[in-house]
């Protein structure tokens, strides 16, 4: 019987420890795959699929990459969600008995890259970790790169859980299998694009070196389960000691404002919906940061708006003072600009893999700090000089490095030219003995020059021969014969040694070789040096990134023209001249038409928001949210005057979402949303629903929205805004004594229609829905077609309606509920506060164009 060759058996033993990873298997100079492994990797790497004899009749599927470009191909795996497992020689094949030794070293995988597309600079690449006890849940969010762990446990709902994992959009998500499962059967169409991976092993041990006890003292139970895990995980993966992981950094929920993923993508906080990119986003407008660290805390911040007021009004507070301090905070922009990314080179310190260059960009780094923390210091804003007060300059830590290592060292590591002349006697002899070789050879050249009076005689260096006298082909008969002696013979030259050259020779390599050597260590022990220091240096790079985000606050606020909001603890919400911030950049000329808002408890708790299409509702209830938003993060607002109450939750139920969940109706998708809203909110959130009921037949899209809207309004009390085309609904104001009709006001003249996006008191007398199909183009016939046949549905439906009226009256009376039945019949709702006799606002004007 054919058994595998030994050196299929030890790739199929190492391929068993890392089963759901394709295995890098280092073959030479080369990382070859095996069997389906090389199937799926030729495929999406694109590369030629070959075969190898295993010792069976059947040849192996194989693929290989040369080693010294494997990380590309490593990275476009992962990116495409593989883990791939890296599997070294560890031992010199020349002293190898039998088959060389061979190990994993690392198992790289998307939450754990460090660099490159996965991990760009201006965003963490966070690895999620979820475990669950008898009543909640734990999530641990680790950024290898930066050595960041946020830990935190919510309530036992999957809803919670998908909410706080996707405040990390993670690219990976491992947990205990109960858990994933879970979130596998109900939250599919959420965790699309991170790899999953089932994990319960964990190591109490690991747990207890990485952080003291007095941090696992305030870590919970559920929460210090989740970090073993996630540490199991990391050891077993990255293969060494993750010496920057200092801080399990605990928080509680409420700390922030909670928002469901699709709310979050809805108001496109960091990514537009349709195109997925930065630009257009909430994070682009505000993003003027100068540092990589500055850029992913800003992301971080607007992830996680702040819900303590006292912390609120410290950033709100910086921000004032560099807003109004022009210079200052251009000097600190200039000063922060030459900072690099302190964590990530920190990380790269501890990871082991970081070389000269990034240490000298360490040096640089610090060396600005001192000037940062003056100006941060001497700003006049309590909350910058606390930074200041906290940032430890870590000059020892510079001085050492500018002490050791070379001003322009070169990317290796393992080539010499690293470390500082002075810096260590015996390297320094070891140089002054190469240097004078090298001069002895230059003098043996111009000698032998005038000797033989050849010229163009050279003396060369390569690898294989050493040095080398050469002496072109044309040449060779003015040399003395036995002059030399021949070495090797080119198309056009001859090259000689002599014993004298080859003796420097042996000491110029030797002393090479052993500088090389001495570099490497010596730089190894200063990484190591430094590495000690890591959580010194983290906490600069904290200090220094929140400054970067205030400055960015500033500058974006002063370029706008926002203004400081109050925050209070109250209810109410009022907001003079607000604008949405990103729709207000993007359109040119100022052009955008500013609107106030105003919530009380008692009027105008709901605002229910009537008009045509393309009137702008949509776009003044997402300007609501973004001015909540944006005060909780600590950032001025676009608004003349605002006074925003802090929000626990905002909810949104705008656009359409059924490209996430598939296999279900719009419809179901929006009532499993309001759902979701009338459990959770609170009477300290802020619900915005667009187009409240569509998707269902008439009668019961306006039944639903009603409902909706009374449950919201009586029960929960929470400000809501909803926009519909239910113009019907007006009648509501009567009955429901916190809800205001509002409506886009709209000018018609001589059968046009002008949009002139002011939003005034009052309910729409209709939607221009035909006339908006009108403007589209749509024939006259059809047109004309389509009015008449409105005048008689809506004659109809006026008759209807009191009926249903008069019926959902019965109805309450039955349930006996407090609230009276809605007294107005729809068409005469429409009267009550039409748009034509809302009071006259002056405003711009702006023509619909299609
Ligand atoms: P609706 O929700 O009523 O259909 P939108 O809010 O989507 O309308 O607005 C339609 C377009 O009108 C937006 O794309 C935007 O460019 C413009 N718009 C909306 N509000 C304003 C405003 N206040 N000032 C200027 N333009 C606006």
């Amino acid at each position: 019987m054919s058994k595998y060759t030994p050196m299929i058996e030890q790739y199929l033993s190492i391929k068993a420890q890392a089963e759901d990873a394709i295995l890098f298997f280092r073959l030479g100079d080369f990382y070859e795959m095996f069997f389906d492994d090389a199937i799926q990797a030729a495929q999406v790497l694109e590369i030629t699929l070959t075969g190898r004899e295993g010792g069976m009749e059947e040849r192996i599927p194989m693929c290989g990459v040369p080693y010294h470009s494997a990380e590309a191909y490593m990275n476009r795996l992962v990116e495409k969600g593989f883990k791939v497992a890296i599997c070294e020689q560890v031992e010199d094949p020349s002293e190898a008995k039998g088959v060389v030794r061979r190990e994993i070293v690392r198992i790289v995988t998307p939450g754990t890259v460090m660099d490159g597309k996965m991990a760009p600079e201006t965003k963490n690449n966070f690895l999620v970790c979820v475990s669950s006890s008898k009543d909640q849940y734990g999530l641990a969010a680790c950024d290898l790169s930066t050595g960041e762990l946020f830990v935190t446990a919510t309530e036992s709902t999957l809803e919670q859980l998908m909410d706080e994992i996707n405040v990390y959009s993670p690219s990976e998500l491992i947990g205990q299998p109960g858990v994933l499962g879970e979130l596998r059967a109900s939250m599919a169409g959420w965790l699309q694009g991170m790899l999953l991976t089932d994990w319960q092993r964990k190591d109490e041990k690991l747990l207890s070196s990485q952080f003291p006890q007095e941090q696992l003292r305030e870590t919970s139970p559920v929460c210090a389960e989740c970090v073993a895990l996630l540490l199991s995980y990391l050891s077993e993966t990255q293969k060494r000691a993750l010496t920057h992981i200092t801080r399990i950094e605990n928080y509680e929920r409420r700390q922030h404002m909670t928002m469901d993923p699709f709310t979050r993508r809805n108001l496109e906080l960091t990514e537009t919906v349709r195109e997925r990119t930065k630009k257009g986003s909430l994070l682009w407008l505000l993003d003027r940061t100068v540092t990589s660290m500055g850029g992913r805390l800003l992301r971080r911040w607007i992830d996680k708006p702040l819900t303590n007021r006292a912390d609120i009004e410290k950033r709100l507070e910086a921000v004032d003072c560099l807003y109004n301090r022009l210079i200052v905070r251009e000097e600190l922009r200039q000063q922060l600009k030459d900072v690099y990314d302190l964590q990530r080179l920190v990380g790269r310190i501890s990871y082991g893999n970081a070389n000269g260059r990034d240490l000298v960009a360490l040096k640089l780094s610090l060396m600005q700090i001192p000037f940062i923390k003056q100006i941060c210091a001497e700003s006049g804003s309590s909350t910058l000089q606390e930074l200041a007060d906290t940032m430890d300059d870590c000059d020892d830590i510079r001085a050492w490095i500018e002490e050791a290592i070379a001003d322009e060292p070169p990317v290796s590591v393992k080539e010499g030219g690293l470390i500082k002349q002075g810096y260590q006697a015996h390297l320094d002899q070891l140089r002054e003995a190469s240097a004078n070789g090298k001069m002895w050879i230059a003098e043996l050249e111009r000698r032998e020059k005038e000797t033989t009076g050849i010229k163009s005689l050279k003396i060369g260096y390569n690898k294989v021969f050493g040095y080398y006298i050469e002496v072109t082909r044309s040449n060779l008969s003015s040399l003395p014969e036995h002059r030399y002696e021949r070495k090797q013979t080119l198309a056009n030259a001859e090259r000689f040694v002599t014993p004298e050259l080859k003796e420097k020779e042996a000491l110029i390599l030797e002393a090479e070789e052993k500088m090389v050597d001495i570099e490497y260590e010596l730089f190894m022990q200063i990484r190591d040096k430094l590495a000690a220091e890591v959580k010194r240096l983290q906490l600069l790079a904290e200090t220094v990134a929140a400054a970067d985000v205030l400055q960015s606050f500033a500058t974006v606020g002063a370029t706008y023209r926002y203004r400081r909001p109050v925050i209070t603890d109250g209810y109410d919400l009022v907001v003079k001249e607000g604008r949405h911030p990103v729709v207000e950049a993007i359109l040119e000329g100022g052009s955008f038409i500013a609107n106030d808002t105003d919530m009380a408890r008692d009027d105008g708790r709901v605002l229910l928001i009537t008009g045509p299409n393309m009137a702008g509702k949509s776009t003044y209830m997402r300007q609501v949210a973004m001015l909540s938003i944006m005060a909780q993060i600590g950032s001025f607002v676009p608004a003349e005057e605002a006074t925003i109450p802090i929000v626990d939750r905002i909810f949104t139920r705008i656009g359409a979402a059924d490209d996430l969940v598939g296999g279900q109706s719009t419809f179901m998708v929006e009532m499993m949303d309001i759902q979701t809203m009338t459990a959770k909110a609170t009477e300290r959130s802020l619900v915005i629903i667009d187009e409240l009921g569509r998707g269902t037949s008439t009668s019961e899209g306006m039944a639903i929205a009603q409902a909706v809207i009374e449950f919201l309004h009586d029960r929960v009390g929470c400000k809501t805004l909803v926009s519909t085309h239910f113009h019907e609904l007006a009648h509501l104001e009567e009955t429901e004594p916190g809800l205001r009709n509002h409506c886009m006001a709209v000018k018609e003249s001589d059968g046009d229609v002008t949009f002139l996006r002011k939003m005034i008191r009052g309910a729409a007398s209709t939607s221009y829905g035909v006339y908006c199909a009108r403007i589209a183009g749509l024939p006259d016939t059809i047109i004309d077609r389509a009015y008449e046949l409105l005048s008689r549905f809506e004659t109809a439906s006026a008759v209807l309606q009191s009926a249903d009226e008069a019926a959902a009256g019965r109805e309450r009376t039955r349930e006996e509920t407090t609230q009276p039945p809605a007294a107005i019949p729809a068409a005469a709702a429409s009267e009550v506060g039409g748009a034509e006799e809302a009071e006259a606002v002056p405003v711009r004007e702006e023509t619909f164009a299609p």
